[in-house]
């Protein structure tokens, strides 16, 4: 390195500082050595990398290399690269991807559990955002042609569908034991699968029957019922007769 890229380097404040700190730069040919302290009397060499050869490093060690946590992505980039603030850099990048991955894991749920199954719906409703799932789940819809309405920053109870029922949610929660309760994430699914098995005062209809057109089966059905099950033709005769009735009822009832 000549004297006069020595001294672009060094016009950058961070560089300046490390370089009169104790010698922690050094100088070879082109590469611009940092001294790290990495343990006790252990010294290590570390070459000072420009910004595109940090992103080369970074997706070496997170993205390839198994997507690992913060402390653990900048473990194995502290001993193969340095530049100023990398420790922030590193944090910021494995946020940024922990982010985008939550998104993707949101979009495939939405996607597989939902437009796949039941079809997509005509609209969707979700809070306010233009963040990274914002715009992923505004791509979905797209494909889906679903029109993706929002709430406004406004008047956040336009949600209020949402919101109340996460309140019957948090309360239906509340009802598991103390060991379950610690773990709740992992009840999610059975506690919903209790609300949509009962009627809520307004319809007076399970949320499952008014989906499928009958009663969900629960686990100790087969012992309390001893009843005939129905053959599938006369369950596809009665589904329609029952479809038209229920969903009067519902807006007659829902209309009060
Ligand atoms: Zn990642």
């Amino acid at each position: 390195m000549t004297e006069c890229e020595k001294d672009d380097w060094l016009k950058d404040a961070n560089f300046r500082k490390l370089y009169s700190d104790k010698g922690r730069l050094i100088f070879q040919d082109d590469i611009v050595w940092h001294r790290m302290n990495a343990m006790v009397n252990l010294w290590r060499i570390r070459s000072v990398l420009p910004p595109k050869l940090q992103n080369l490093l970074l997706r070496a060690c997170h993205d390839q290399f198994g997507h690992q946590r913060r402390n653990r992505t900048f473990y194995l980039i502290k001993f193969r690269g340095y530049w100023p603030g990398m420790r922030a850099t590193v944090e910021n990048y494995v946020g940024q991807c922990e982010r985008y991955q939550k998104a993707v894991t949101v979009g495939k749920i939405i996607k597989e559990q939902i437009f796949d199954k039941f079809g997509a719906p005509e609209r969707l409703l979700s809070d306010q955002g233009k963040n990274l799932l914002s715009s992923l789940i505004k791509q979905l819809c797209n494909g889906y042609g679903v029109d993706k309405a929002r709430t406004s920053a406004y008047h956040p109870q336009g949600n209020g569908c949402c919101e109340i029922f996460n309140r019957t949610l948090h309360g239906l929660l509340v009802t598991l034991d103390d060991i379950a309760r610690k773990k709740w994430q992992e009840h999610v699914s059975e506690v919903v699968a209790q609300y949509n098995s009962t009627p809520p005062a307004t319809t007076g209809y399970s949320p499952f029957h008014l989906l499928f057109g009958r009663e969900a089966k629960l686990p100790r059905d087969p012992i309390v019922i001893n009843g005939q099950e129905e053959t599938p033709d006369e369950w596809v005769s009665e589904l329609s007769e029952r479809n038209a009735n229920d969903h009067l009822g519902v807006s007659e009832k829902g209309g009060k």
